[in-house]
C-alpha cells in the first residue's frame, strides 16, 4: 500500500474555480494528483468553491480531508471566475502555479508540458485553446474576441484561462485589485514575456457552461473596456512622468551637450593648428 502523502512546501500549485462541477471534481483531483506525482515536484491544489449551490464543497471537503496537499477554499458570495482565481492565487504558494478550469475541458496531463515551456524564462505559458470543443458559434464568437483581446493587450491568439505563471505574475495580478477582473487580458497588460502551447481542449461532458450567450457577450465587453481603460490610464500616467522629468532632461542633456562640446573643442585643437 502507498504511504500517505504529506504536505510538503510546495513548488507547483494549482488553483482551480469550481462553480456546479461536482460531477468531475473527483476524476479531476485524481488526475492532477497522477501529473504532479510524476514531476516529482512538491505540489498543492487549492479548489476555490464559488459559492456552488450544487453540493461541490461537500466532495471538495473530502478531497481536502484525504490529503494534506489538496485545499478547500469556501467563497461566501458567487463572484465570478475571474475573481475566484484571484482568490486563490493570492494563498497559493509555489514558484509555479497553474489555474485551470474543474469542467475537465483542461486536460490535466497537459501540465508538464506547461512548466516545461515556463523553463524558457516566460512569466507565462497558456494552454492554446485548439480543437472543436464548442459549438460553431461559440468558437467563431470566442475567437474573435482573443483576436482584439491580442492586439489590444499582445495576449496570445489562442489564450484562455489553463495557464502556467511563475510567482512575478502572480504578484502581479494580485497587484492590480480590480473591482471586475478579467485574468487574461491583465495577464497580458503586465506587459510580461508570454507564450503558449496548443493543448487540445475537450468538450464538456455534462452540465452546462455557466457563461451564457449574455453572460459572455458582457464578459466581453467590460474584458475590452477594461483592457482600453487601463491602457489610457497608463499613458495618462506616463504623459505626467514626463512632465514631471522635464527639468531633469534638459538638465542631463546641457550636461551631455557640454561634455561632447568639451571633447570637440579638445580633438578640434590640433585640426586647428594644422
Ligand atoms: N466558474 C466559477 N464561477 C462562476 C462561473 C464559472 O468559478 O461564476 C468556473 C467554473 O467552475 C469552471 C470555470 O470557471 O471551472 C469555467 O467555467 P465554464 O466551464 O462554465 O466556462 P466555459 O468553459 O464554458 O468558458
Ligand atoms: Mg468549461
Amino acid at each position: 500500500m502507498d504511504p500517505p502523502p504529506t504536505a510538503q512546501v510546495p513548488e507547483v500549485g494549482i488553483v482551480v474555480p469550481v462553480y456546479r462541477n461536482a460531477e468531475t471534481l473527483q476524476e479531476l483531483c485524481c488526475r492532477l494528483r497522477h501529473v504532479l506525482e510524476s514531476q516529482q515536484l512538491p505540489f498543492e491544489i487549492i479548489f476555490v468553491d464559488d459559492a456552488c449551490p450544487a453540493g461541490s464543497l461537500a466532495i471538495l471537503e473530502q478531497l481536502a480531508l484525504g490529503d494534506p496537499r489538496v485545499a478547500a477554499l469556501a467563497l461566501e458570495r458567487n463572484v465570478g471566475q475571474h475573481r475566484a482565481v484571484l482568490a486563490g492565487l493570492s494563498l497559493v504558494q509555489g514558484k509555479w502555479v497553474v489555474v485551470m478550469d474543474a469542467d475537465l475541458q483542461d486536460p490535466p496531463e497537459a501540465i508538464p508540458d506547461l512548466l516545461t515551456k515556463m523553463q524558457g524564462g516566460y512569466a507565462a505559458v497558456f494552454a492554446g485553446r485548439c480543437g472543436r470543443y464548442e459549438s460553431f458559434f461559440r468558437l467563431l464568437t470566442s475567437r474573435l474576441f482573443k483576436g482584439l483581446l491580442h492586439l489590444l493587450c499582445g495576449v496570445p491568439a489562442d489564450a484562455g484561462l489553463f495557464v502556467a505563471m511563475n510567482r512575478q505574475m502572480v504578484e502581479r495580478l494580485l497587484a492590480f485589485d480590480e473591482p471586475r477582473p478579467f485574468v487574461v487580458a491583465m495577464i497580458g497588460c503586465t506587459g510580461l514575456p508570454l507564450a503558449s502551447i496548443p493543448v487540445l481542449r475537450s468538450q464538456r461532458l455534462s452540465g452546462h457552461s455557466a457563461y451564457t450567450l449574455w453572460k459572455r457577450f458582457m464578459t466581453g465587453c467590460l474584458a475590452i473596456s477594461w483592457v482600453l481603460t487601463w491602457k489610457w490610464r497608463r499613458n495618462r500616467q506616463v504623459a505626467k512622468q514626463h512632465v514631471s522629468q522635464a527639468p531633469v532632461r534638459a538638465y542631463i542633456g546641457a550636461r551631455f551637450v557640454s561634455i561632447l562640446d568639451g571633447k570637440r573643442s579638445r580633438e578640434a585643437t590640433p585640426s586647428t593648428r594644422l
